[in-house]
């Protein structure tokens, strides 16, 4: 091993010390549609019966089953009709012996009725109507508290919020609940070269790519992202900006000016404001990685490398799962499965690379293909990718054919 590579700290020990400072945030009041996508806090009980009435399962004819014993194809049984009850109605009916009143799907079954006889069974008459077939007591009917009675807790805390278990608790009656919030992420690229995508470019200038990026990627994590955009490399300028953005930030994203070139505003400013970490990391593409707590509420902060590839890797490696963390929401990482390599992917000694690539399956078996050269700038290979491949820090090369770990893109905004 070489002098440099001595010192660079590994992956795992970088991860290790952003877990042991990024806590799940507290739970708050939320609406339901604002806890959507949240880890629930709170047990759900039902405080109502599901459904609350005995209803009736078809449109048809609420009945008393003893009425239609004799009933057949050809000497169908005729009862007068003595009303109607839709859905929503309110009216207290009874059903009397020899008469039956027309129903409609969700309406309350009237009392005296034990059965609901479906249109399909009967002439469909409004004053009367012959029935054709007999029908079992209970018949149609879906009875008070037959998906849950009141009392059963329908979802325990810490389960993930998805559409149906929103719906859920809106069937409950509720309207809002407790929750874990969504992390307020804040991120921002740092670089005087860099101008907002749309301003024609003058020469040295670049569209700052990473701020949208970065933002896209802190929400498709589960957060609420607010893209600042650029702040060039002064270092006044970046402390103003993010004391600025504290006050809503439960996590600090930037891209930029942390490694060691001149102006590399973040490695010379941000220690202002707290403490802030400079560690060289034994991965690539990402190497310079900065990770502390800044602000008076110990704000987790990340400074990621300015390359693109290089800060979208370090988000999916290092911000993804604090995210996920603060969410409260498992698992925190990526998946990944076993693919077979059709092509050789180098990767320098001692470090973990993670190689752009697109994996697909074929006969249930995964196969990845690596896509784009090394380096970090290529941004343009980066959105043709949907896995990244996993090089070991002791493997400097993997040869076609053999089985590697690729990690899944999925790209689905959470
Ligand atoms: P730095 O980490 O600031 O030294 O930047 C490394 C490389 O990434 C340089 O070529 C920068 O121009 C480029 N870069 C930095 N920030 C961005 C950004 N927001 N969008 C696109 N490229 C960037
Ligand atoms: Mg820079």
């Amino acid at each position: 091993m070489t002098a440099t590579e001595a010192d660079l700290t590994t992956v795992e020990a970088h991860l290790e010390r952003i877990l042991s400072v990024v806590e799940p945030l507290s739970p708050l009041d939320l609406t339901l549609l604002d806890a959507h996508g949240c880890v629930l806090a709170e047990d759900i009980a039902t405080t109502f019966p599901l459904p609350p009435f005995d209803n009736s399962a078809m449109d048809g004819y609420a009945v008393r089953s003893s009425d239609l014993a004799a009933a057949s194809e050809t000497a169908p049984v005729v009862l007068p009709v003595v009303g109607d009850i839709a859905a929503g109605s309110t009216g207290a009916y009874s059903v009397q012996p020899g008469l039956c009143v027309r129903i409609m799907t969700g309406a309350p079954i009237p009392s005296g009725a034990d059965a609901v006889v479906p249109l399909e069974w009967t002439d469909g008459g409004v004053a009367q109507v012959a029935i054709r077939q007999p029908v079992e007591p209970g018949r149609h009917i879906r009875p008070t508290g037959e998906d849950a009675p009141v009392g059963t807790t329908v979802l325990p805390a810490g389960v993930h919020l998805g559409s149906t278990q929103v719906g859920l608790l809106a069937a409950v009656g509720r309207e809002r609940v407790s929750a874990r919030p969504r992390p307020r992420v804040v991120v921002l690229s740092t670089g005087s070269e860099l101008v907002d995508p749309g301003t024609a470019l003058s020469p040295g200038r670049i569209p700052d790519s990473n701020s949208t990026l970065l933002t896209a990627a802190a929400r498709e994590a589960g957060g609420i992202a607010f893209r600042v955009g650029i702040v060039p490399d002064d270092p006044r300028m970046l402390l103003d900006t993010l004391e600025d953005q504290l006050i809503r930030a439960d996590l600090v994203v930037t891209s930029g000016g942390v490694s060691v070139g001149a102006y590399d505003v973040v490695k010379e400013a941000i220690g202002r404001l707290g403490e802030v970490r400079f560690d060289r990391i034994a991965m690539q593409p990402g190497m310079p990685q900065s990770f502390g707590v800044i602000g008076p509420d110990r704000t987790p902060f990340f400074g990621l490398p300015g390359n693109p590839v290089s800060a979208y890797v370090s988000f999916e490696v290092f911000v993804r799962p604090a995210i996920r963390r603060m969410l409260g929401v498992e698992p925190i990482h990526r998946p990944t499965v076993r693919a077979r390599l059709t092509s050789p992917v180098q990767s320098p000694p001692g470090r973990r690379t993670y190689a752009r690539a697109q994996l697909s399956v074929e006969g249930g078996t995964y196969s990845v293909t690596p896509i784009g050269g090394s380096g970090s700038h290529l941004i343009a290979s980066l959105a043709g990718a949907n896995a990244l491949v996993v090089v070991p820090e002791g493997t400097t090369q993997l040869d076609a054919g053999v089985s590697v770990t690729a990690m899944l893109l999925e790209r689905r905004h959470a």
